[in-house]
């Protein structure tokens, strides 16, 4: 692992464990050790992007693959008709605090706006 990895490396690299939910040839998805929902999902690209800033153009696709991935999960899960919630963070005031980009998707529960 070098300094530029985090946590979710090893999760993609299958080198610690996690309840993965969903996967393709572009991103991994598993569930939040941490729940704030019911359904609390994480969906992450492969490749390692830091925050929502570190993007390039040529990545684009990545986030489209992120949301339709997300879309997959939420009618897994039961919650595509009843709702939810896709919450990217970016750096400290956004509250991000593992730097490789992922989207949370949370439902399973009617979520209050705005967040704190
Ligand atoms: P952030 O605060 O960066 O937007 O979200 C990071 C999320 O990763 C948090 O919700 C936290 O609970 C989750 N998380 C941190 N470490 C692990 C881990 O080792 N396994 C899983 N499944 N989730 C993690």
């Amino acid at each position: 692992m070098t300094d530029q990895d985090t946590i979710f490396s090893k999760i993609i690299a299958g080198e610690i464990p996690a309840d993965i939910v969903y996967e393709d040839d572009e991103v991994i998805a598993f569930r939040d050790i941490n729940p704030q929902a019911p359904t609390h999902v994480l969906v992450i690209p492969r490749v390692r992007i830091a925050t929502i800033n570190d993007l390039d153009p040529d990545q684009a696709g990545i986030i489209g693959r992120m949301y339709l991935a997300a879309a997959a999960i939420a009618r897994n899960e039961g919650i595509a008709e009843s709702g939810y919630r896709t919450v990217m963070n970016c750096n400290g005031d956004g509250g991000q605090t593992v730097f490789h980009i992922h989207l949370h998707v949370l439902g399973g529960r009617a979520l209050t706006w705005p967040p704190g």
